[in-house]
């Protein structure tokens, strides 16, 4: 027997229709390129996306033909993601952090129809359109009077004169949810990118799970700051999950810097943002010296990368804002786990939820998840054994877009290349990608544990621990380390500072001093680079 309910399809439409219907005047505040800020509400935004969709009809682009964005976080953005998506169409964003020959091969393999960039992207498209065989228009996300006059770009047109002529109104079409959306490349360090082909289905799920309590615990009383780029991961899917909420959002455009992202954070009230750890670094580097104190922010998300301890310790001591950690990745939509603190932990001394804080994290509802050993094995939750961490849910991939790359499941279950550990309360907390393990003896030593212990210590500004060969042991982790501006702190006091702090064998063999750590598109380590770097590297006798 069937239930009795109504069969509607979960569409990305739907959420714009309904920030638009009970969050009419709800704020949508960007920074632009041109380093004003542009306001207007939802209301405005679903006009636009809907007139973007008519631009797309216009061109008698066909039902999930690709439309690529090179773009910062901006309303124009914003309502790209409705009015591809809503038409029927996908949304292909495009990390304008890689090389240029892979923007150009990305475009290629999806076989986007359409090119929407930022005017900070116009030196990279001019240098990529001619090898971009499949794109039919090039659109500058521009006022239509700042368009250059000798582009070199054939059929160049402005956003605004692009969306103009088309009327406000539009029926959104009705199809499988099921259909493909959007689609986001992995930053994978070895051949070609993969595509991660996400769905309207998909989506709108994880949009009402990321809004969560325990998860982002969005809602129509924040004013939401996604500095995580909405060209990676759709800015964790903060973009469909604002809209579910009515939360105001406030975009930063591309003014990531301490000193912009603290006015803005000011100016505009928010109460709530989300980045990775490096862009939060630059905020507090801002703000301590100066004395600076935030109005407002409540909660910051960080992700990404593993937080560091004494970031945590930072927002929450000196500034009052309460961290929590997350782990996803790009074929995971992104959100896996989110770190938020159960009832019984409410009592515990600092130091005991701090241990709890640093840890990536519960699983969300409608992410599964297990630790299995090189035998495929499950392996307890203890929180000490170590095994390859497994996935499964409705928004993660089954495969990659045109089957590109091994079939990634196992029995079902998608392995995310990261390593872990699980305790009996069920939060899980990443030692290292599996080919970033250091294995000293037999044991594994986490090359994050030893990063986080080297940049708790005031003088380091970013640590990257790599194994190295050994003779007795196979592999010594060793520290590559870049100080603070003007600070000092030598090979011998870094060491002596992890006394204590870890276990005597796990502590490094040796400190490196460098200039600059290698970081991919998407603000990670590249500790494939690094190695490369200090290839020739010998361990002291
Ligand atoms: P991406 O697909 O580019 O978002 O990268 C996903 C990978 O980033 C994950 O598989 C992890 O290795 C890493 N990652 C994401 N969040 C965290 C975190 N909170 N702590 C440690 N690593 C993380």
């Amino acid at each position: 027997m069937l239930g009795l309910m109504q069969d509607q399809p979960l569409l990305i439409s739907n959420l714009i229709d309904f920030a638009e219907r009970h969050h009419a005047d709800v704020e949508i505040v960007s920074r632009r390129v041109e380093g004003d800020i542009h306001r207007y509400t939802y209301k405005d935004a679903a006009q636009r996306s809907r007139q973007v969709a008519h631009a797309l009809d216009a061109m008698a682009l066909e039902f999930s033909d690709r439309v690529a964005t090179l773009a910062w976080n901006g309303y124009r953005h914003f309502e790209l993601y409705y009015g591809v998506s809503g038409s029927g169409r996908v949304l292909h964003t495009i990390n304008p952090r890689l090389h240029p020959d892979q923007v150009a091969w990305i475009a290629n393999h999806a076989e986007d129809q359409v090119l929407c960039f930022d005017m900070s992207f116009l030196p990279l498209v001019q240098a990529v359109h001619s090898q971009c065989k499949t794109i039919r228009q090039f659109v500058a996300l521009c006022d239509a009077d700042k368009l250059p006059a000798d582009s070199g770009i054939p059929g160049l047109i402005t956003y605004e004169a692009w969306i103009a002529p088309h009327p406000k109104t539009y029926r959104w079409p009705t199809f499988d949810e099921n259909s493909a959306s959007s689609m986001c490349y992995t930053s994978g360090t070895t051949g070609h990118p993969k595509a991660a082909l996400y769905s309207h289905r998909s989506t709108t799920l994880h949009a009402y799970a990321a809004a969560l309590p325990d998860v982002m615990s969005l809602s129509a009383g924040d004013s939401v700051l996604p500095v995580v780029p909405m060209f990676h991961v759709n800015a964790w899917g903060i973009p469909y999950s604002a809209s579910l909420t009515g939360a105001k959002l406030v975009f930063p455009g591309p003014a990531l810097d301490g000193k912009s992202i603290y006015e803005l954070i000011e100016a505009e009230q928010v109460t709530y943002a989300a980045g990775v750890p490096t862009v939060w670094q630059m905020l507090l580097t801002h703000m301590k010296p100066a004395g600076l104190h935030f109005s407002s922010l409540k909660r910051t998300v960080i992700g990404g990368s593993a937080c560091p301890p004494a970031m945590i310790t930072a927002f929450n001591d000196d500034y009052g804002v309460e961290v929590l950690h997350a782990w996803g990745m790009t074929e995971m939509s992104p959100l896996g786990t989110l770190c938020s603190l159960k009832n019984k932990h409410q009592g515990l001394p600092a130091a005991e939820k701090m241990k709890i804080r640093l840890k990536q994290g519960r699983a969300i509802f409608g992410v599964d998840m297990k630790i299995v050993d090189e035998h495929g094995a499950e392996l307890p939750w203890d929180g000490k054994t170590y095994g390859d961490l497994l996935v499964k849910g409705p928004w993660i991939v089954k495969d990659y877009y045109k089957g590109e790359g091994a079939a990634p499941l196992v029995d079902g279950w998608f392995p995310t290349g990261d390593v872990a550990t699980i305790d009996a309360d069920g939060y899980m907390q990443i030692t290292d990608r599996s080919k970033d393990v250091i294995k000293s003896g037999g044991e594994w030593i986490s090359s994050i544990d030893i990063e986080n212990i080297a940049v708790a210590h005031p003088a380091v500004a970013m640590a990257a621990c790599i194994g190295v060969a050994h003779p007795k042991w196979d592999e010594r982790p060793i520290i590559a380390v870049v100080k603070k501006p003007g600070a000092e702190v030598s090979r011998e006091e870094l060491l002596r500072f992890y006394e204590g702090k870890t276990a005597k064998w796990q502590i490094p063999d040796d400190v490196v001093f460098v200039d600059a750590i290698p970081i991919g598109a998407t603000g990670k380590m590249l500790k494939t680079r690094l190695r490369e770097v200090l290839k020739d590297y010998e361990l002291p006798a």
